[in-house]
C-alpha cells in the first residue's frame, strides 16, 4: 500500500545502509573524504593535472597546489601511483590511512548499489513481476558485457520533460531536442496518483525508481518538488543524474538540500569538458559535493562510453570514414545505459513502456527493448495499463505458441547429458540426464514451437513433466529468445530438420 500520514514510509536496509555510511563517521572524516574525492575527481579527468603529478612525482602537493586541491597526493599515493597498486588491496594499505578511507568508503557505496538491485525484489508482493525481472537480471549478468554489474534494474523510471537541452554527442538514449516539461503545479495530483500505483503494486520496490530517461532533470524548473512527493510517498529519493548542475544553481542545491535532508542515494553530475570540472568546482565546495559522483564524461576523462544512441553512431562514422572508433580512453565492452528491467513513464506523453536493456545493436540502437506501450489519461488509467503489460508480457511459462531457440548472441556447443553456451561474457553448462542432449539440440535447431518441442521430447521416451519442468528451467535462466508480438517471430517456421528431432 502508498503511505499515508496513518501509516509512515518505510526505511529500507538500503537507505539504512546508506545513511550509515554518513552517520559511522564523524564531521572531520567526512571531510577528508571530500577531499580525497576532489583530489580523484581531478585526477580522473584532467590530462594537464595526471602530467603535473607525473613532473612532480617527488613533491606532488606542488602540482595539487596548483589546481587548489587541499588533499597532498603524497597521503594517497595507492590511489594514482603506478609503483603503488599493488598495495591497494592488501594489509600494506594501512600506511595510508586517507587512501585506505576512501577505498573502504567505495567499498560502501558499492555494497549499497548491490543492495539496490535486491531492492527491486519484489517476490511477496508481486511474484509473476519478480519471476519475469529475475530472468531479465539473469540475462542481463550473460548478454550485458562489463555493464551488466553496474546495472541495478530499477522497476520503473519516469520522463518529467521531453527531449533534453543538453545535446550531449555521446547520449546512450540519443536524446532528441528540448520540447517542453510538465509543470507541477498542472500535474502533481496524476503524479501522486502514478507514484501511488507503483507503490501499491510494487512495495518498496517503486524506491528504486528515478525522474529522468532521455531528459535531464534541470530541464525542469519544478523537478525537486516532483521528487520530494516521490520520497513522501515511497520512503525514497530517486537518485538525480545531470549533465547541467549550473544551468539554474538554485535548482541544484534544492536537489542537494534534499539529498542532505533525506539522504537515500548518491547523486551524480556528469562532466562535459575540464572547463566544466572547472566550474563545478567553482560552484560548490568539496563538501557540498560529498553526495554527488562525479561522472567524467570529458575528451581525456580515464572513463568509457557505452556503445549505444549517438557514441554508437559516432563509432560507426569513424569506421565508414577508415578511421579508428576509439571514443574513449578505456573500452571495457560498455553495452549500454540502460538500466530498468520495468516501466519507462513520460509524464508529457501519458504513456508507459514496457523496457529491458539490452546490449546497442542495429536492432535495438538505444540500448534497450520495449516490449509494449500503453496510454493513460489518469492514475487508474495508470494502473490498468501496467497490469495490462505484466498480464501479456510476464507469462508464468513460456508460452507454448512461442519459437523456442537460443538467444542469437549465444553460441551453442552440445554436451553428453546437456549443452553448454557461451555468450560475450560467461558460459552457462546447462544439464539433465533425461532430456539434457535433445533440448540443447532442439532449442540449437530452433524450428519449434515450445509445445512441438516438449511433444518431440515426451515422444522420444521422456516424462511429460520431466520435460515440462526441464523447459521452464531452461526459460528461467534467460538463455532463451523472447518474444514480444507474434509479429516478431517468424510465422512461417518452415519444416523440422532431421537434426533437430529428439532422442
Ligand atoms: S546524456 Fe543526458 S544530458 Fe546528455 S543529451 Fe542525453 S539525456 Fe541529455
Amino acid at each position: 500500500m502508498a503511505p499515508s500520514p496513518d501509516r509512515p514510509v518505510e526505511i529500507t536496509a538500503a537507505t539504512r545502509h546508506y545513511r550509515g555510511i554518513f552517520q559511522r563517521r564523524s564531521a572531520a572524516e567526512i571531510r577528508e573524504l571530500a577531499h580525497t574525492k576532489r583530489f580523484m575527481e581531478r585526477l580522473t579527468a584532467d590530462p594537464d593535472f595526471r602530467l603535473a603529478l607525473a613532473e612532480n612525482i617527488d613533491c606532488p602537493a606542488k602540482a595539487a597546489a596548483q589546481y587548489g586541491l587541499e588533499r597532498d597526493p603524497a597521503d594517497v599515493p595507492t590511489l594514482w601511483r603506478h609503483d603503488h597498486l599493488k598495495w591497494r588491496h592488501s594489509d600494506a594499505r594501512n600506511r595510508w590511512p586517507r587512501a585506505a578511507a576512501w577505498d573502504d568508503y567505495l567499498a560502501e557505496m558499492f555494497q549499497h548499489r548491490d543492495m539496490i538491485r535486491e531492492e527491486g525484489a519484489t517476490e511477496a508482493i508481486h511474484p509473476r513481476f519478480d519471476q519475469w525481472r529475475q530472468r531479465q537480471i539473469r540475462r542481463a549478468y550473460s548478454e550485458l558485457g562489463a555493464s551488466a554489474h553496474s546495472v541495478v534494474h530499477p522497476i520503473v523510471a519516469f520522463e518529467l520533460s521531453e527531449g533534453c537541452t543538453v545535446g550531449c554527442w555521446f547520449c546512450g538514449l540519443s536524446a532528441e531536442q528540448f520540447v517542453g516539461h510538465v509543470s507541477y503545479a498542472e500535474k502533481a495530483s496524476l503524479w501522486q496518483g502514478v507514484i501511488s500505483a507503483m507503490s501499491e503494486r510494487f512495495g518498496t520496490a517503486a524506491q528504486t525508481g528515478f525522474c529522468y530517461w532521455a531528459t535531464d532533470p534541470c530541464d525542469n524548473p519544478d523537478y525537486d518538488k516532483f521528487i520530494a512527493d516521490y520520497y513522501h510517498l515511497t520512503g525514497a529519493l530517486p537518485q538525480t543524474t545531470t549533465a547541467a548542475p549550473l544551468k539554474d544553481e538554485a535548482l541544484t542545491r534544492r536537489i542537494l538540500g534534499l539529498f542532505s535532508q533525506f539522504k537515500t542515494v548518491t547523486n551524480r553530475f556528469s562532466v562535459l569538458s575540464v572547463k566544466h570540472l572547472d566550474k563545478i568546482h567553482a560552484a560548490f565546495t568539496a563538501e557540498e559535493l560529498m553526495g554527488v559522483e562525479l561522472v567524467m564524461q570529458s575528451k581525456h576523462a580515464l572513463s568509457s562510453k557505452a556503445v549505444a544512441g549517438r557514441a554508437r553512431q559516432r563509432m560507426e562514422k569513424l569506421r565508414r570514414a577508415g578511421k579508428s572508433d576509439k571514443i574513449s580512453q578505456l573500452e571495457i565492452d560498455h553495452t549500454t545505459i540502460a538500466c530498468v528491467s520495468g516501466f519507462l513513464v513520460s509524464m508529457v506523453r501519458q504513456s508507459v513502456q514496457l523496457i529491458v536493456p539490452v546490449p546497442g545493436s542495429d536492432r535495438y540502437p538505444l540500448g534497450y527493448r520495449v516490449f509494449g506501450e500503453r496510454s493513460f489519461d489518469d492514475a487508474h488509467a495508470f494502473g490498468a495499463a501496467i497490469d495490462e503489460l505484466i498480464q501479456i508480457h510476464m507469462t508464468p511459462d513460456m508460452p507454448a505458441h512461442w519459437p523456442a531457440r537460443f538467444r542469437s548472441d549465444l553460441k551453442y556447443a552440445p554436451l553428453e547429458n546437456g549443452f553448454k553456451l557461451t555468450s560475450r561474457c560467461l558460459e552457462h553448462v546447462i544439464q539433465n540426464d533425461a532430456c539434457g542432449h535433445s533440448f540443447g539440440a532442439l532449442l540449437a535447431a530452433g524450428n519449434l514451437t515450445v509445445r512441438e518441442l516438449i511433444s518431440a521430447v515426451v515422444d522420444a521416451g521422456v516424462s511429460p513433466m520431466v520435460a515440462a519442468e526441464f523447459m521452464d528451467a531452461i526459460f528461467a535462466t534467460g538463455v532463451l529468445e523472447e518474444f514480444g508480438s507474434p509479429a516478431e517471430f517468424d510465422i512461417d517456421m518452415g519444416p523440422v530438420a532431421p537434426a533437430a528431432r529428439a532422442g
